[in-house]
């Protein structure tokens, strides 16, 4: 595994039940992403706004997790590697 940052893995609450900048402004999104770090809950680079890529990059939080029911691999923003959790 070529990630070192699953230290920032926190006991989240997801922020919301959609993309939480999307219901902000009253865009749509493709898939959601939830940030493994704070719980912010944003939309994937297949969607126009790509919030939860932005997020990463605002915040430094480096790992999401898929939203989508019955998805839970692990994505890391700065390796750019994907992982299936333990
Ligand atoms: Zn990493
Ligand atoms: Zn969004
Ligand atoms: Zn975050």
């Amino acid at each position: 595994m070529s990630c070192t940052h699953l230290d920032t893995i926190r006991p989240v609450t997801p922020s919301a039940a959609g993309c939480e900048d999307c219901l902000q402004i009253g865009s749509r999104w493709v898939h959601l992403r939830l940030c493994l770090a704070c719980g912010h809950v944003g939309c994937c680079d297949s969607s126009p706004n790509k919030h939860a890529s932005k997020h990463s990059h605002t915040t430094g939080h480096p790992l999401v997790r898929s939203f989508e029911p019955g998805e839970n691999w692990i994505w890391c923003y700065v390796d750019q590697v994907e992982m299936e959790p333990a």
